[in-house]
């Protein structure tokens, strides 16, 4: 009876902070859902570890230096799972029916192929990887609908939309969506006040626990600018109709207006959890082991605030890039992966990262972007171009 039901979950991304939520709310519910494929970049030892706890029919590393270890470590703990590296052995299991569905926790446009592979191939798609979205939006939606899969967006943001437009049955009843942004570490401060922030003050985030490179976006808002881009290709809806508002307590993920003047909003405590046991159980609930909202706890307060451009411009960057369209948001998040790479390596100050993107958009102006081949190529260029900047700068972190 309880195979029936059962839903088998390939989980990329297994090691990371989003994996490791999705595993625990699994395991939460093994009636119904269980771990059949699990996926990391290089964590070897991190994969072993989780294939002991969850016993899936297949581990892959993306690393193919790693997978002697990978296999002889199943082997040896006497699992019943098969080991794979690569990323084509990924994006074929992904596709085939060891799955029904795919958490694409991913980080960065590696995410890309294996997301793709689970849009085309019709799978319930549990999409964290924000980052395909803003690389190839139009080809993985595209991709999506023509092979039949649903998506459910991961991300807080997107996911408290998404539970919102359950109220309504038509697109054009929606006037607006507010995105929320904590305002990470930094907010308050000015732009002269960020210059010599460190990585560690970066990833340090008050509200979320998340893997470095998102928390590095959330302090110099590119997240929410990443949001805006992915908000844009899910929900097809305009720049325009689109806003971000700073709402320091992380309470209220997204409001959605509609014509008729109603605003609706979801609110839950900042637990990526949640958002996975929508995605899990959608259109029922399941419980996701996160507490219920207590909106006393935090003083009784919902504060709301303006975004500061000046001191946060990679969130101007971001709409630009929509803006201008084709290659542009391409572009934009391959320069953001490699200077936020470079600064989390301690190679470039903080604020290095809004201009590096900056220069980055301005030397490669828009292409019109209708294949993947086209969208692939300007992440590699972009990629180069901010690289070859980075080693022209002085290692203080300041531009030459
Ligand atoms: P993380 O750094 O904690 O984990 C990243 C995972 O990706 C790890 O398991 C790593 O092994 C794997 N990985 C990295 N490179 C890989 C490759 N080339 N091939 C296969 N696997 C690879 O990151 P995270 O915070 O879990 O974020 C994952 C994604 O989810 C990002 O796109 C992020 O923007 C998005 N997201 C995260 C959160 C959050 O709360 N953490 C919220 C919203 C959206
Ligand atoms: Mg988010």
């Amino acid at each position: 009876m309880a195979s029936a039901v059962m839903q088998r979950v390939a989980v990329l991304g297994a090691t990371g902070s989003i994996g490791t939520s999705a595993l625990d709310v699994i395991a939460r519910h093994p009636e119904r859902l269980s771990a059949s494929i699990l996926a990391a970049g290089s964590n070897v030892d991190g994969l072993l570890a989780l294939c002991r706890r969850h016993r899936p029919a297949h581990a892959v590393i993306a690393d193919p230096a790693a997978y002697p270890v990978l296999r002889d470590g199943l082997r040896d703990a006497g699992l019943p799972t098969e080991a794979h590296a690569g990323d084509a052995a990924l994006d074929a299991l992904v596709a085939g029916d060891a799955c029904d569905s795919v958490v694409a926790a991913i980080v960065g446009a590696a995410g890309l192929s294996s997301t793709l592979a689970a849009a085309r191939a019709g799978k319930r798609l549990l999409l964290a990887n924000k980052e395909s979205l803003v690389l190839a939006g139009e080809l993985l939606m595209q991709a999506a609908r023509d092979g039949g899969a649903r998506i459910v967006p991961i991300d807080s943001e997107h996911n408290a939309v998404f539970q919102c437009l359950a109220a309504s049955r038509a697109p054009a009843d929606v006037a607006r969506i507010t995105l929320t942004a904590s305002g990470g570490p930094f907010r308050g401060r000015g732009r002269h006040d960020l210059a010599g922030v460190t990585p560690a003050q970066a990833v340090a985030h008050p509200k979320w626990s998340m893997g470095p490179k998102i928390s590095v976006d959330s302090a110099t808002l590119m997240n929410k600018g990443l949001e805006v881009i992915e908000a844009h290709h899910l929900f097809a809806m305009p720049p325009a109709r689109i806003r971000v508002l700073v709402h320091p307590q992380s309470l209220v993920h997204a409001l959605v207006d509609f014509v008729d003047g109603s605003a609706l909003a979801q609110l839950g405590l900042p637990d990526m959890r949640t958002a996975l046991a929508v995605g899990f159980g959608w259109p029922e609930r399941l419980a996701s082991g996160v507490d219920l909202l207590d909106l006393l706890a935090q003083g009784g307060r919902l504060d709301f605030e303006a975004p500061d451009l000046d001191a946060f411009p990679c969130l101007a960057h971001a709409f630009d890039a929509l803006a201008a369209g084709g290659t542009a948001p391409a572009v934009l998040n391959a320069a953001n992966e490699v200077a936020v790479s470079a600064f989390l390596q301690g190679r470039i100050g903080f604020l290095s990262i809004p201009d590096l993107v900056a220069a980055t958009l301005d030397a490669m102006p828009p292409q019109p972007a209708d294949c993947l081949d086209v969208l692939l190529e300007a992440d590699a260029r972009a990629r180069d171009a901010c690289t070859a900047r980075i080693a022209t700068m002085p290692t203080s972190g300041q531009p030459a």
